[in-house]
């Protein structure tokens, strides 16, 4: 089915021959119509399946027809659980708003760097991208307003509605108006969403392309027992057998995580950290650096294991288990991602194999394991 079947306008269509995409990805054939037809979605959507353009497409197209008509105030609001979450998405809206007749103002809002600015951005403002706590920290100095919001959309919805974010997320979702379009995306749908996207959906449409497992096809996973002494070691021998040019470490606290940087560095490979004790300067500065091939390590917590998009990625290395089975899926979902290939490796140790079992059993998938006393590293 080509992108002109799903009712988009030629300026779109020619924007997407631009970009090459060249026939809508499965969630796009079908999140687009039920998007026009100003459906509630709930959106479950496996990593890497294009789902960004999937929503900002059809909400493009309805943003033509009301910006014909009244101007003031931001029209729809997507909210996004990191920083870098909020970048990559407004960029998807900049890169189809070109070209449009009425155009359409994208703004992303996120802490970390100076309100101001961002303020100065909110003037005459469409769509709004935004992490809760910046955009609760604006609506109290009325820098926006939530009033004439048409379209709701929650990135990563399963992250946004759980505990870490209840408060911020109530007391937005009071501010909006009650007619509304509600969009819920998710690669994984576990039960407090099935329970709350009953609150927030009116009818939704329900579009779910695979099962979580069947979206991890494209990813060839592998696991080797290592105790916590030689990880350090081991990971160094992995990235220099393989002769990784671009890897994404994954390690469960900050701490742990600048230690690996450390390690890293002095051993001469280049690496860079990400988590949420580094300057926002810092964090996007590594990200751009890492996306573009500049710099061959990335060190990070689970806050880059959200929806970040680094096309072609070809290694994910999980330093150590997070405690989420979910959270293994989002991690190794960086890479696999837009119909390429990649491989995510863990380092599991001794006292970790019982977790493991849990996280292959939730996933529904078998990981080989070995034993990496049978392998020289030196
Ligand atoms: P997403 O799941 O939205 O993060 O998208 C994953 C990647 O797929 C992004 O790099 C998109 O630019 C790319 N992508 C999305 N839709 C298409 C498409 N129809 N054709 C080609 N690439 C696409």
């Amino acid at each position: 089915m080509p992108f002109s079947s799903l009712g988009l306008s030629s300026v779109l269509l020619n924007t997407l021959a631009d970009q090459n995409f060249t026939e809508p990805s499965p969630i796009q054939a079908q999140c687009i119509p039920a998007i026009l037809n100003k459906h509630d979605v709930l959106c479950i959507a496996k990593t890497g399946s294009g789902k960004t353009a999937g929503y900002v497409l059809p909400i493009l197209m309805n943003l033509q027809q009301t910006l014909a008509v009244k101007n003031r105030h931001a029209h729809v609001l997507v909210l996004v659980p990191t920083r870098e979450l909020a970048e990559q998405v407004a960029a998807v809206f900049k890169t189809f708003s070109k070209n449009l007749l009425q155009s359409v103002k994208t703004v992303a809002i996120y802490g970390g760097v100076s309100i101001n600015p961002q303020m100065m951005a909110l003037q005459g403002v469409h769509v709004a991208v935004a992490t809760p706590g910046r955009l609760l920290e604006l609506l109290n100095s009325n820098a926006v307003s939530l009033s004439a919001i048409e379209t709701l959309i929650l990135d990563e919805a399963d992250k946004m509605l759980n505990l870490g974010f209840k408060e911020e997320m109530d007391k937005i979702i009071s501010l909006l108006p009650k007619a509304r379009q509600n969009i819920l995306c998710s690669a994984t749908l576990s039960k407090d969403l099935q329970n709350i996207h009953q609150l927030l959906l009116k009818n939704p449409i329900v579009i779910k392309i695979e099962t979580e497992d069947g979206s991890l096809d494209l990813i060839k996973q592998v696991a080797y027992i290592v105790s916590n002494e030689k990880k350090g070691p081991f990971l160094r021998y992995l990235i220099n057998h393989h002769e990784m040019k671009q890897v994404l470490i994954f390690a469960s606290s900050v701490h742990q995580v600048d230690a690996i940087v450390n390690k890293l560095r002095k051993n001469n490979i280049d690496a860079k950290a990400v988590h949420s004790k580094k300057s926002q300067g810092s964090r996007t500065e590594s990200l751009a650096n890492f996306k573009s091939g500049k710099l061959r390590v990335l060190v990070a917590t689970d806050l880059m294991a959200r929806g970040i998009d680094i096309s072609s990625l070809p290694f994910v290395i999980n330093y150590e288990l997070p405690r989420s089975p979910k959270d293994y899926i989002h991690r190794i979902g960086r890479t696999g991602r837009a119909a390429s290939h990649g491989d995510a490796i863990s380092l599991v140790s001794t006292n970790e194999l019982d977790h493991f079992g849990i996280i292959q059993k939730k996933m529904g998938k078998q990981v080989e394991l070995i034993d990496s006393e049978q392998i020289r590293i030196k």
